[in-house]
């Protein structure tokens, strides 16, 4: 009991810790309050397990925070009616376990950068984080025990204490804070308004500031999720993220087992402009607010999702290595990727419309994902849908793989796949009158990923549909590949020297192929792996990608024009219907520069003018146009 005031000395080795406490922590000011609301929180929850156990009585009063600012009197009180402390408690917590751990805290942490400064202080500092902003600061406390009194202990930041009775009849605790000269903005009303609706928003404990409710107290994620509506859901989110539009979906994470923790991830609607890196998801500590810089505990590849994780077990106040080496960190980063996985295939088997309607605005992050880890490729590899040329539904890979069976050797299933379908839609008419399906992958992320398909199924390979021709779409020619005594050549053969001829380009090779169509007279095919080898150059250069190398051009020997063109007299027109037939070709893979496009349109313009001129018998004397292109 304490008759009378007592000094007393703060153990310390370090002579002067608060001036240490103050420049290290400099940065980051506002985390005091979050320290001594959530200590006045723990106060009223130990309260309420004592009244469980039934040590406490109990009482009629609910637990609340109540901060008071006097701006005059230059305080800030933090006042909580949990539990209190005895003087015995007072000198133990206080000065003693909190001071040193304080003090082993700086010590571990003084000449480390690699710390973040947000996570350090979190319940690293607790109650000493409160002389950052003060010179002076009192603990006024009662004890719930009914043979104690109330107490009294001030500390004007150097390692003397006094220590002594007070007048308090309430039972709890109120921290009062002298705001020192340096921290005036810690005397501003709407400051602390923003600070306690930041951090402690979601504490389900009452919060009054200067007499106001000043948080919301429901934290949606401890609720069971059987209690729980769309709406409900969809409020929260609303609340979280004002300016968003709606969320896909969701997943409520709770578990007890190895570790505790909760909180729903929202599923967005993703953009392309998709950043992997910036976290959007709210880390809480026992429902206080702690970072959105949570990289560590959320797979990257979930970066983009959105929502709150709350959980005791994250170690917040080491460093961010310790934090990636951490085990628990570890396994709970798997936890949150197994339960986003499971509800992507609850979504797929349950509500397979919904799934491919969201598919688009999801697939990026599933396919960012399953390159970046394995073990989610293993959870979620049957559920990744592709739209197909077969049918307006999605279809998975082994589908695909099924459905085209027939057509597969025995060494390799070959999947045709188109990446723009405007530019691809010749070759895609030709498979698709054939009946061979190919699959649309036409994001900028499938390039990578068709790669990642082929080393994780190796006997599948990818073919763009502008690679080759397919078999099916060719037709037996036997009269074009007759030789003709005379010029001891195929007609064919012929047909290719022809273009040859016109065309001047010693880097193209040309072919001549019966397709099984009347409506395309040529095609450009490039090789798969040449292509995908400059793409990925082309992308580590940054520069654009060189398309007209080494490409075949194929004609048509089933399409009339092709045919006329050998039986053309005028070597004029002939050539202009060559190149012409080229340019078409071109044009349609999207692969006119702007100079070509200017000449191809002089060229359609002389065409057009000879067709006209044959019609009306005045026949003109029209020049190909001079082209460089023709001539390198
Ligand atoms: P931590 O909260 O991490 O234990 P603190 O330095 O914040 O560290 O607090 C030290 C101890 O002081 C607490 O564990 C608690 O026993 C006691 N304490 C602090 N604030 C209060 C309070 N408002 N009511 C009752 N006890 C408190």
């Amino acid at each position: 009991m304490l008759g009378q005031t007592e000094k007393g000395t703060i153990s310390v080795h370090t002579e002067n810790i608060f001036p240490i406490i103050k420049r290290w922590l400099y940065s980051d000011k506002d985390i005091f309050l979050r320290e001594l609301i959530s200590n006045a929180a723990d106060a009223i929850n130990k309260l309420k397990m004592l009244g469980y156990s039934g040590e406490f009585e109990g009482s009629a009063e609910e637990g609340a925070v109540h901060v008071t600012l006097d701006k005059e009197a230059r305080t800030l009180t933090i006042e909580d009616n949990g539990i209190g402390m005895t003087a015995d408690e007072v000198k133990k917590y206080i000065t003693q376990i909190a001071f040193s751990s304080a003090e082993e805290f700086i010590e571990k942490y003084k000449s480390s950068e690699d710390v973040n400064q947000q996570i350090i202080g979190h319940f690293g500092l607790g109650f000493y984080s409160s002389f950052m902003v003060s010179q002076k600061v009192e603990i006024e406390t009662l004890s719930y025990r009914t043979d104690s009194e109330a107490v009294l202990w001030e500390c004007d930041g150097t390692t003397s204490f006094d220590l002594g009775p007070a007048q308090r009849t309430k039972r709890g605790t109120a921290v009062r804070l002298f705001i020192d000269q340096e921290s005036e903005e810690f005397l501003d009303e709407a400051k602390i308004k923003e600070l306690i609706r930041s951090y402690c928003d979601f504490l389900p404990i009452p919060i009054t500031f200067n007499g106001e409710q000043a948080n919301r107290q429901k934290p949606l994620w401890v609720s069971s999720p059987s209690t729980l509506t769309d709406e409900d859901y969809l409020e929260f989110y609303r609340y979280l993220y004002p300016l968003n539009d709606e969320p896909l979906f969701w997943v409520h994470l709770n578990t007890d087992y190895p570790f505790t923790l909760q909180g729903i991830l929202y599923f967005p609607r993703l953009r392309p402009d998709l950043d992997f890196t910036k976290g959007q998801i709210k880390l809480f500590c026992n429902q206080v607010f702690v970072t959105n810089n949570c990289e560590e505990i959320i797979p990257q590849f979930l970066m983009p999702l959105q929502g709150a994780v709350d959980s005791p077990d994250i170690p917040l106040n080491v460093s961010r290595s310790f934090l990636q080496a951490d085990r628990t960190v570890r396994r709970i980063s798997d936890y949150i990727a197994k339960k986003v996985a499971d509800r992507l295939k609850e979504l797929f088997q349950e509500e397979k419309e919904k799934y491919q309607q969201f598919w688009k605005d999801i697939h990026l992050f599933v396919k960012y994902g399953v390159m970046n880890s394995d073990k989610f490729y293993e959870q979620v590899k049957d559920i990744i849908i592709f739209q197909s040329t077969a049918s307006e539904e999605y279809t998975t890979l082994a589908a695909y793989l099924d459905r085209n069976k027939e057509r597969f050797g025995e060494k390799e299933k070959k999947v045709y796949y188109a990446s723009d379908t405007s530019a691809q839609a010749n070759y895609l008419e030709l498979l698709k009158a054939q009946g061979v399906e190919a699959l649309i992958l036409d994001s900028f992320i499938d390039s990578h990923f068709v790669n990642f398909l082929e080393q994780h199924n190796p006997e599948v390979r990818f073919a763009r549909v502008d690679s080759e021709i397919h078999e099916q779409t060719l037709e037996q020619d036997n009269a074009n590949q007759l030789v003709d005594a005379k010029t001891n050549k195929t007609r064919t053969e012929q047909l290719v020297d022809l273009f040859k001829g016109k065309l001047h380009l010693p880097k193209l090779n040309i072919r001549a192929e019966a397709l099984k169509t009347q409506t395309i007279p040529a095609v450009l095919l490039l090789p798969e792996s040449l292509r995908r080898f400059k793409e990925m150059t082309a992308l580590m250069q940054q520069k654009q990608m060189d398309f007209l190398e080494e490409h075949t051009l194929v004609l048509n020997t089933n399409h009339p024009l092709i045919q006329n063109i050998p039986q053309l007299e005028d070597e004029a027109l002939s050539e202009l219907i060559c190149r012409h037939v080229y340019d078409l070709a071109l044009l349609s893979q999207k692969n006119f520069d702007a100079e070509t496009m200017g000449q191809f349109i002089q060229r359609s313009n002389e065409v057009l003018t000879r067709l006209s001129g044959r019609a009306v018998g005045t026949v003109e004397k029209v020049e190909p146009a001079e082209s460089e292109r023709f001539h390198d």
